[in-house]
């Protein structure tokens, strides 16, 4: 009988099953198993790697190649201007694009922030600070670029960064146009820390030029722009009572990755949060 079983076994069989083996167990009873395949290890590893939509920097050295714009778009980045509040008596901080800075229209955390600041009192000026909105520069970036394979990702990064990639392009002796298909190069992000003020990345340039390795890589890229979401005042008001953002931006407002990534986009880095450095440094960014 068991002859019998193992024999079906090598006969060919259904995809998945294919790769089923069995053990006999001690009682004489077939035990049949899978196995952990090369070609699924390499295919989890893939995923594991890769992590989803948005990059997530690891401590230590990454190498990322920044995508150009596609067609039409006015820069490769998409700057956010984003306030986090953090609410007493809750772990997960409010987060979203503010109103007056993108569209001119009341926000209630600036309008609250300006109020502070001219009551005279240090301590509410200090509140009024840590109110005001923080810079989030979105790009398009390939991490490990030498991987045909890898799939396009969405990194969000602070001033910091992008101080760097600023320097790095108006580099001619060590760095330039790194964005270029043909004659860009990869960048090496060097992490250090993971706290809210120890983290600190170190971008440097690439020796050589590379072409990419997968030119469909541009037209993967995601438009930015729609992952910039900003709340009416009604939203506002429900997102700063601490209502469910998933609940207060609904599922149907007709752009689907607000929505679908709704999670992800009130997913904030540590660098995502303001600083005392950045309120002293604090100026708008700018591509040139
Ligand atoms: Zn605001």
């Amino acid at each position: 009988m068991a002859k019998q079983e193992t024999k079906q076994q090598t006969k060919p069989a259904a995809p998945d099953e294919s790769q089923a083996m069995t053990v006999t167990t001690s009682g004489g009873s077939l035990v049949a198993y899978g196995e952990w395949s090369d070609e699924a290890m390499q295919k989890e590893a893939k995923e594991v790697g890769a992590g989803g939509e948005w990059l997530k920097i690891a401590v230590g050295r990454t190498v990322v190649r920044f995508l150009p714009p596609k067609q039409g778009w006015p820069s490769p980045f998409v700057i956010q201007h984003q306030h986090f509040i953090e609410l007493p008596g809750s772990d997960r901080p409010v987060t979203f694009a503010c109103p007056k800075m993108h569209e001119g229209k009341l926000c209630i955390v600036c309008a609250k922030a300006d109020k502070l600041e001219t009551s005279g009192n240090g301590r509410d000026a200090k509140m009024a600070q840590r109110l005001r909105p923080n810079k989030r520069i979105m790009a398009n970036v390939v991490a490990d670029p030498g991987n045909p394979e890898q799939p396009v990702q969405i990194w969000a990064f602070g001033k910091q960064v992008y101080d760097q990639l600023k320097s790095i392009r108006q580099d001619d002796e060590n760095g330039g146009n790194f964005l270029d298909p043909m004659n860009g190069f990869n960048l090496s992000i060097n992490r250090t820390g993971t706290g809210k003020n120890d983290t600190k990345y170190v971008v440097t340039a690439a020796r050589a030029q590379s072409k990419l390795m997968n030119m469909d890589w541009i037209a993967t890229q995601k438009d930015l722009r729609l992952y910039v979401r900003i709340p009416t005042e009604e939203q506002q008001r429900r997102l700063l009572d601490g209502e469910d953002p998933r609940d207060v931006w609904g599922d149907g407002d007709g752009f689907n990755p607000r929505d679908k990534k709704n999670k992800d986009v009130i997913d904030i880095d540590d660098d995502g949060r303001r600083t005392a450095e950045d309120d002293l440094f604090d100026d708008e960014v700018d591509l040139d």
